[in-house]
């Protein structure tokens, strides 16, 4: 007994000839196995029969090595041949998955994992996003993007979204509801109000008198690209073009702050809040907050969530921190943080320009900051190493740095620093010489290579460029990618300590990709002295809009506007940065 069954020997033979293409068999031979693939699907006789006979030979297509091949699939133990065998143990596994991927062949794969050395979903969207992938041959801008959306739609077949995907979609929905004039109010709800990282799908609470109005023109916008999973009175579901599912509930406007607060969660908190009612004597659930006297329940008419949080003795809780990690009992001593804004933000540090991998000039990015009304940006482009990246030569610094003096003496009416993204190296030095160390305004350091240390020796190697004298920030520190690449085996709270004892800071970086440091992370080391600098690391001009989703994750993590070092004016976080290096 075999793997004689026809589908699986197909489905075996497509692996292999995938396999031989990504290894750069030449089309003849890629053609033949093509044609002798389309034969098999189409055979009409039982495929073990003509093994049995002998007959292999006398379809068309079939030569000598198919025969073999096939025969030998058909007779293993595990549905391989050798040729299959030899293929899987050279070619990286990843490669595979790329073929996923819409319009993305095996030679374009190929091409690739030559050219850029990307053997990963995750490192491929990397190159993408780092601008590398469209300066291939074959390649370009335009397939650049698609095989950005092609590897965003495989991660959404997990389940899961990013933050920033669910809030695109969800804002102009919102904002169709809020229009309608039977709506009164409409918020987003779950853990995309909380913001979470990633979400699995989006909530919407609106308030009306009129609900069947509401749900039409909900409907109505899954019309052109989506479907409707459900269309019910009060409740309804649709899911867009790319699978994302969106919920509505509408309530009367009397029971919007409970049903907000409800839908908003988390569960954990809403667990917390349930018990801390009921030992008040009261009973909280979607329809309201109700006091219980000579046993009747009264409803206690709360016209926010705001009166709903007061009636039960508390501060109000954002929604970023409602999750039953410490904010009921904060919230109770009226002790919660005041949380960083995105108006408290005063300097975007780490960027990227043309000098490195970023697709904007040097002065694009500084003045889309100056009209975002920032006061400063440091240019952080990848350091020598950073080869794959374009990685500055000294001279290529000695360049930079003249640009920026002209800048910045033209006036564009933003401070533009002088920075580096140091690749930390594997003793974890920085990429460059003293002479020029000291000549940069700010230096973010971080891993862009082994990833594969252990966790002790990639802790150690990063420790090591804290305590480097030049050394200010160190950049997305866990290297993760979300609902991708997970982080590289290290230990984060060693580093924090590390960088808390030197007075250095920790990256946040807001890549909607990344957001690494992770908010728990931030959560565990607040009233620690840990200092976070929110980065996007924009490799463009649009990228520097996602500072609003970093303020978001900082906030979750309790972030006070004193924490976050680009919070400071520029002064302020020049002599900062002198405190530590003297
Ligand atoms: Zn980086
Ligand atoms: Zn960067």
């Amino acid at each position: 007994m075999g793997f004689n069954d026809k589908s699986i020997v197909v489905q075996q033979l497509k692996h292999l000839g995938a396999l031989l293409e990504l290894d750069g068999a030449n089309v003849f031979k890629v053609n033949a196995f093509r044609n002798a693939i389309r034969t098999l699907e189409t055979l009409e006789e039982p495929l073990d029969r003509l093994i049995e006979e002998g007959r292999l030979s006398e379809l068309k297509g079939f030569g000598k090595s198919i025969v073999a091949d096939v025969t030998e699939i058909a007779n293993s133990a595990d549905g391989a041949c050798e040729a299959l065998r030899e293929l899987r143990a050279r070619i990286p596994a990843g490669l595979m998955e790329f073929l996923r991927i819409d319009g993305f062949g095996a030679k374009k794969a190929r091409t690739v994992w030559q050219e850029l050395g990307v053997t990963t979903l995750e490192e491929l969207q990397q190159a993408c996003q780092q601008n590398r992938v469209a300066a291939l041959k074959g390649f370009g801008p335009k397939s650049q993007e698609n095989i950005l959306k092609g590897i965003e739609r495989l991660a959404q077949y997990r389940g899961r979204f990013l933050a920033v995907q669910a809030e695109r979609q969800a804002a102009p929905i919102l904002e169709t509801l809020r229009k309608l004039p039977c709506v009164t109010r409409a918020e987003i709800a779950g853990s995309l109000r909380r913001k979470r990282e990633t979400v699995k799908d989006a909530d919407i609470i609106a308030a009306s008198d009129d609900p069947e109005t509401v749900m039409q023109a909900f409907i109505d916008c899954a019309k052109e690209e989506g479907q409707v999973i459900a269309h019910g009175k009060m409740k309804s579901a649709i899911r867009l073009g790319d699978q994302l599912q969106l919920d509505l509930r509408v309530v009367p406007d009397a029971q919007f702050a409970s049903a907000a607060h409800h839908f908003t969660g988390s569960k954990e908190h809403n667990v917390a809040m349930r018990g801390r009612a009921q030992r008040m004597g009261f009973k909280i659930n979607e329809y309201g907050l109700f006091k219980e006297e000579a046993g009747e329940e009264k409803l206690i008419a709360c016209r926010s969530e705001e009166e709903l949080f007061s009636a039960l003795g508390l501060q109000y809780i954002p929604p970023e921190l409602r999750e039953d990690m410490g904010e009921i009992a904060a919230a109770e001593k009226g002790e919660l943080p005041q949380l960083v804004q995105e108006a408290d933000i005063k300097g975007i540090l780490h960027v990227h320009s043309t000098y490195s991998d970023g697709k904007n000039s040097i002065r694009d990015m500084a003045e889309a900051a100056q009209k975002m009304g920032y006061a400063y940006i440091a240019i952080c482009d990848h350091s020598r190493s950073a080869a794959y990246a374009k990685g500055l030569s000294i001279d290529d610094v000695e360049r930079q740095h003249q640009e920026i003096d002209a800048l910045n003496n033209e006036g564009l009416g933003i401070r533009i620093l002088k920075g580096i993204e140091s690749d930390i190296l594997q003793d974890g030095a920085l990429d460059y010489p003293e002479n020029v160390l000291k000549r940069f305004e700010i230096i973010v350091a971080s891993v862009h290579s082994r990833f594969n240390l252990s966790a002790s020796d990639q802790t150690r190697r990063i420790v090591n460029a804290v305590k480097n004298p030049y050394c200010d920030v160190i950049g997305h520190p866990t290297g993760r990618l979300l609902l991708g690449r997970e982080p590289y085996p290290v230990d984060i709270r060693e580093i924090i300590n590390a960088a808390t004892s030197e007075g250095k800071a920790i990256e946040l970086n807001c890549n909607p990709h990344r957001m690494d440091l992770d908010w728990r992370e931030i959560l565990a080391s607040r009233d620690k002295g840990l200092k976070i600098a929110i980065n996007t690391d924009a490799h463009s001009v649009e990228g520097l809009h996602d500072i609003h989703y970093g303020v978001g994750v900082a906030r979750k993590g309790w972030c006070k506007a004193d924490d976050v070092i680009n919070a400071c004016d520029c002064d302020t976080l020049l002599r900062w940065r002198r405190s530590a290096v003297e």
